[in-house]
């Protein structure tokens, strides 16, 4: 008997071609693969996914006449990103049109965008979802930041008292640590933040973490966003899906082997984060009067006005061949899960946070931009798994930082509360947690509407 082929309904996903909002929607479609769509990937001309083996079951479309690399060097990243939703626009509706005309209306069971590629919005129509890549405290204080009144705002960021009280609603947040931007104007990110809140006609919003982490920030968005909130993370648990842009450096997982368990730091600032030389030498020294071993990813280009590590100094160069090693890009989840890693020095980006949490490893925060500030907030204060470095840096805070990570007690507890976060999130991503329950009511929403 002719066997009947059971075609699958198709989600079209539109991710920011940014490294750290690739990897989770890249998740989040291996993730819904595995519960039966097909899956296309929307991308723009600059920073593409490649079609892997990882990803051969999926589709990728490019969407014409978008912006490139080096449109993003001429304008800087806030107004690339203004202008992208701009020039995208057109040619997502003729493409998404393009994909219905194919199989027919129903075909596609929806588009989920990053919040920042508000453009795909008009053209998803009834279809419409958004994704965040961000955690969903993020996601409450850029509503909140929002509606500020701009030019009083902009007094308040800039007196250094108010720096450290606490915002009004977002405790224990400060002014200090909300996601304003190292990459622009203050008025071009409220701006970007307005157009990507604003979930207009959007039937739901998927969040990347769990109920165990930001209970109250998912229920503020429960409440005030009047769709259902999926948080169904960490996305990186639920689903692997290998989503690098850049060549990972497998050398430094055999140096790691050859490491004392829990003795190495890990540092690591993501994909975008930018260093001054002064910054990077007070590092060097502070690890090097720290005695721990240490494995550093340097990113080519990370460091204003080097090419890559051609600013450290001669001396500490030899110290490296001794007790360290430096790469340009590691392959970041297996080094922190790898058994030698003690601690992570991190920029706090969202995918970094909720990796190191995944792995029950505590941080060292330093973060640079945005959002991250406000994860190093929680992560010191609220989940209590890192200490954050704060003001300007110097060798001799590097040093004792390390050290209280690395050497002393309060690490040690600081390790205990990351591994009991790790086995929280763990469950939630099991079936029946509520992160696995999440994503099954996203999928049964869909069936519901009749979609499947
Ligand atoms: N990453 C990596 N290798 C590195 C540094 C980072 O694979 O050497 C990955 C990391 O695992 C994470 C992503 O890059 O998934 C960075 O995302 P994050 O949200 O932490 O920061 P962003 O790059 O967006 O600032």
């Amino acid at each position: 008997m002719e066997e009947k082929q059971v075609k699958r309904r198709r989600i079209v996903l539109v991710p920011v071609p940014a490294q750290g909002h690739v990897t989770p929607i890249m998740q989040l479609g291996k993730a819904l693969h595995l519960k039966g769509f097909s899956i296309i990937v929307v991308q723009t001309q600059y920073n593409r996914v490649s079609s892997s083996k990882d990803f051969s079951d999926f589709h990728f479309l490019t969407i014409p006449g978008s912006l490139t690399d080096s449109d993003l060097k001429n304008l800087g990243a806030l107004p690339f990103m203004l202008k992208l939703n701009q020039v995208c626009e057109a040619s997502f509706k003729h493409c998404l049109s393009q994909l219905l005309q194919e199989q027919g209306d129903d075909d596609i069971a929806c588009v989920i965008y990053d919040e920042y590629m508000y453009f795909s919005q008009s053209a998803a129509m009834e279809f419409q979802l958004p994704s965040t890549a961000l955690s969903a405290t993020a996601f409450v204080c850029r509503s909140v930041l929002s509606k500020v009144n701009a030019e009083s705002f902009l007094i308040d960021m800039k007196d250094p008292e108010t720096q450290d009280k606490v915002f009004p609603g977002l405790d224990p947040l400060r002014y200090k640590d909300l996601p304003t931007s190292a990459f622009g104007p203050l008025e071009s990110i409220l701006k970007l933040y307005s157009n990507a809140v604003n979930i207009r006609t959007a039937s739901a919003v998927i969040i990347n973490s769990a109920s165990c982490l930001e209970s109250s920030s998912l229920a503020w968005l429960q409440r005030e966003l009047q769709v259902p909130v999926y948080p169904l993370g960490p996305l990186h648990i639920a689903a692997s899906a290998p989503s690098s842009l850049i060549e990972e450096d497998r050398s430094c997982i055999e140096w790691l082997d050859k490491q004392k368990p829990s003795s190495v730091l890990y540092i690591s600032l993501g994909s975008l984060a930018l260093m001054q030389i002064k910054d990077m030498l007070e590092m060097a020294w502070g690890l090097s009067n720290s005695n721990q071993p240490f494995l550093w990813v340097i990113r080519p280009g990370s460091v204003a006005g080097s090419e890559w590590r051609e600013s450290l100094p001669e001396e500490f160069n030899k110290l490296v061949s001794e007790r360290g090693y430096i790469v340009k890009w590691a392959p970041q989840m297996e080094g922190l899960s790898h058994p030698a890693v003690g601690g992570f020095w991190s920029h706090c980006g969202w995918n970094s946070t909720l990796e190191s949490i995944g792995e029950g490893v505590p941080m060292i925060c330093r973060p640079f931009t945005g959002d991250q500030r406000v994860n190093a907030r929680y992560l010191e204060s609220v989940w209590r798994s890192g200490v954050q470095l704060e003001g300007e840096l110097d060798k001799g805070t590097v040093e004792s930082s390390v050290k209280r990570l690395t050497v002393d007690e309060e690490g040690a507890d600081m390790r205990k509360r990351a591994i009991d976060l790790k086995e929280k999130l763990e469950a939630s991503v099991r079936s029946g947690g509520s992160s696995s329950s999440s994503l099954e009511d996203f999928v049964n929403s869909l069936k519901m509407k009749n979609f499947m």
